[in-house]
């Protein structure tokens, strides 16, 4: 049978199984190695209030958040985007 991936869309490699996780957004069960993470910074304060306080000098923390979207929530955020035929084949991460 034809492969879309060389992967097949995961990054399993020879191990049998992978533990499951959630998505972020629509809460589908997926397999840890398939999920597309996304970490950044996100600050607890409004972007409007966060400026005005570093006008006065405070110091404005941010947390390190990391997301897991399944393939579907991560086309649709734009996270990630459908690639060509052959550039599908060359890299075997999706991200
Ligand atoms: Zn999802």
């Amino acid at each position: 049978m034809p492969k879309k991936r060389k992967s097949r869309g995961r990054n399993k490699g020879a191990k049998g199984q992978s533990g499951r996780v959630q998505c972020d957004l629509c809460g589908a069960w997926c397999p840890r190695d398939k999920v597309i993470k996304v970490t950044k910074p996100v600050s607890l304060v409004e972007p409007q209030l966060a400026r005005d306080l570093q006008k006065q000098g405070a110091l404005i923390m941010r947390r390190i958040v990391t997301k897991n979207y399944c393939v579907k929530c991560a086309i649709s955020k734009r996270v990630v985007k459908v690639r060509a035929k052959d550039d599908r084949r060359k890299a075997d991460s999706l991200s």
